[in-house]
């Protein structure tokens, strides 16, 4: 393992008991609440949806058995004041359920005063909380409660309806934290969801999109689930949001699917496991659009059966990461490390049934939050991939740079060699040129360099040159290119100096080589060197440059070596070849 998995493994470890506090702390909290089940506290009776709301104490009411073929009519659910001692009149009832066309509720006092308030499909009024509940608050009265009654108008799902009473203080205590967890849940969605997508553009990479995709609609499951989506689209109250929330799942867990699978190169895992993974992907989110639509008792049925698919789902994409990361796919090894929180609450969840617990968010929040947690995961997994990767490329892009100054340079003397000047004094040149100034280049070679080597050694000539060659740098400037052009032969370029100042300058670089000190390496003696000048106006290439002063160079070593010999060519402003001449001068 290394530093950096290991890094992560403790943060997820970190980050699940997080969660795992957090979901305790949540249930911890909801343990004061009385969940209403049909078949122990409630009690109930069927009737046409057209029966009025008063017709209440004219039903009969059944306390044992359940009720079938209800949801063409009208449900009627009742406490038991036998089985549920209801003495307090602060009670809130919070439904979780949203399948129904209308839910009435009635609050009977022991004075036989009974206050009704209801919700719609499209208008739940104030009773709508985050975190997928509504809310019914008993009326202040001095009189005790006698009871409680539920009528729904066709109900999808009996069997996917929850219930409770608990106290008025608690209702809003449990409402305001849900909504803050959701309330951060969806933020940090949001920011995954634009930030993947952001990562996405800038390094084209596909899986990055499917991820943002992800994100984006589980912050759109998370909205109507949650129901915050009312607080801006009120009239999608009730069943339209339950059936877009199925879909929205079922195609949540098609896009992660996607994410996943296209997140690894296609020839690392067999063909067939990847093909099966993102099959059944499709599957669900196509299942998605028939079972939004379905709206009979058999709704729990089909979200087994669904259950099942995305449990094979999970398994395949599981598999097919797992393999992928033992043959060394990072991005499998970051997606496994983000799915292992979701899959295992997806496993809880339908090991558990913790729909009662978690201040009535149930499953759905614990999912939420996963997800989120999912999200960021991935995110900050791409992150730290993809700045890894930067690093990388920085540190190649630096030895290259390492490299190509390396090739430009004279390993022995360090001064640059013959490629790197003329790269470098080509862009002076054409300047030059192109302002009409004069270009001068300076070649300077040892005088019988041979016979040093000859006498002392090659070692000892390497010497001579390196000395020779720090004399030289030190004319080095903004109007100077130094270089050794080969063996014993150095060069200066200046852009801008010509006639007796040129000639000048030539003559001190003549003398301050033969000054130079070399006893401690050949004893007495001194080595001088030839000068060869070429002076252009305007400054030409450097191959024309070159070609005159080595035939100046050759001028200087034929009268007699230690001298500056300067080759002049200037070209009027017509560009006709003007006077061109050789001036000597001695030492
Ligand atoms: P001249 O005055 O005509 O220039 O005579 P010269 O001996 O300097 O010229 P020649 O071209 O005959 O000899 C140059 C010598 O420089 C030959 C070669 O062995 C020596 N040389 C070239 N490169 C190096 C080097 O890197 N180190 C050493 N020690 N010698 C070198
Ligand atoms: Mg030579
Ligand atoms: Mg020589």
């Amino acid at each position: 393992m290394t530093g950096g998995s290991i890094f992560l493994a403790k943060l997820g470890g970190r980050l699940a008991l997080g969660f795992a506090m957090l979901v305790l702390a949540l249930s911890a909290a909801s343990a004061q609440a009385e969940t209403l089940r049909v078949d122990r506290q409630l009690c109930y009776a069927q009737s046409a949806v057209s029966v009025p709301d008063n017709s209440v104490a004219a039903l009969r009411f059944s306390c044992t058995g359940t009720p079938t073929d209800y949801h063409d009519a009208t449900l009627w659910l009742r406490t038991d004041p036998a089985r549920l001692p209801i003495a307090r009149s602060d009670l809130a009832l919070m439904v979780h359920q949203s399948r129904f066309d209308r839910l009435a509720v009635a609050f009977a006092y022991a004075d036989g005063v009974v206050r009704w308030d209801e919700v719609r499909q499209g208008d739940y009024g104030s009773h709508w909380r985050a975190g997928g509940q509504i809310v019914f608050e008993a009326p202040e009265r001095n009189v005790p409660l006698a009871g409680v009654t539920m009528r729904f108008d066709r109900l999808a799902s009996l069997g996917l309806l929850r219930a409770r009473l608990i106290p008025k203080t608690d209702a809003v205590v449990q409402s305001t934290g849900m909504a803050v967890a959701v309330g951060a849940a969806l933020t940090l969605l949001l920011v995954s969801a634009i930030y993947s997508l952001s990562l996405a553009v800038a390094v084209r990479r596909q899986y990055l999109a499917w991820q943002a995709g992800w994100s984006a609609v589980m912050l759109l499951w998370g909205a109507v689930w949650s129901q915050a989506h009312l607080g801006l689209f009120p009239g999608l109250a009730g069943t339209v949001s339950a059936q877009i929330g199925t879909f929205l799942a079922c195609s949540a867990i098609a896009i992660a699917t996607a994410s996943a699978v296209l997140a690894v190169e296609p020839g690392l895992v067999s063909r067939r496991l990847r093909a099966a993974a993102l099959l059944l992907g499709t599957l669900l989110g196509l299942v998605g659009v028939p079972l939004a639509l379905i709206r009979s008792e058999s709704l729990p049925q089909w979200a087994d059966m669904l259950a099942l698919v995305i449990l094979a789902d999970l398994l395949a994409v599981a598999a097919y990461l797992g393999l992928a990361w033992r043959r060394g796919s990072v991005e499998a090894r970051d997606f496994l490390a983000a799915w292992c929180l979701p899959m295992a609450v997806l496993a809880f969840v339908h090991v558990v049934d913790v729909d009662d617990g978690l201040w009535g968010g149930g499953s759905k929040i614990m999912v939420l939050l996963a997800a989120t947690w999912q999200a960021l995961w991935l995110s900050a997994s791409a992150t730290r991939r993809l700045a890894l990767l930067r690093v990388e490329r920085d540190r190649a892009r630096a030895s290259e740079a390492f490299a190509q100054q390396l090739a430009r340079r004279d390993p022995l003397t360090g001064l640059l060699n013959r490629r790197g000047f003329v790269e470098s004094v080509t862009p002076l040149l054409d300047r030059a040129h192109a302002d009409d100034l004069a270009a001068a280049l300076l070649v300077v070679d040892i005088d019988r360099f041979k016979s040093i080597n000859d006498v002392h050694g090659h070692d000892i000539g390497d010497a001579v040159l390196c000395e020779v060659a720090r004399r030289i740098e030190r004319w080095e400037g903004p109007m100077c290119t130094v270089a050794r052009l080969g063996g014993e032969e150095f060069g200066l370029l200046t852009v801008g100096m010509e006639g007796l100042v040129l000639a000048r300058f030539a003559e001190s670089v003549r003398r301050g080589i033969a000054a130079c000190d070399h006893r401690a390496v050949i004893g007495e003696g001194t080595v001088t060197a030839s000068v060869g000048v070429a002076e252009v106006r305007p400054a030409s290439d450097f191959q024309q440059l070159y070609r005159l002063a080595d035939e100046a160079l050759y001028d200087a070593k034929r009268a007699g070596r230690d001298r500056v010999v300067v080759q002049r060519h200037f070209t009027d402003a017509a560009g006709a070849a003007g006077d061109s001449e050789a001036a000597a001068l001695s030492n």
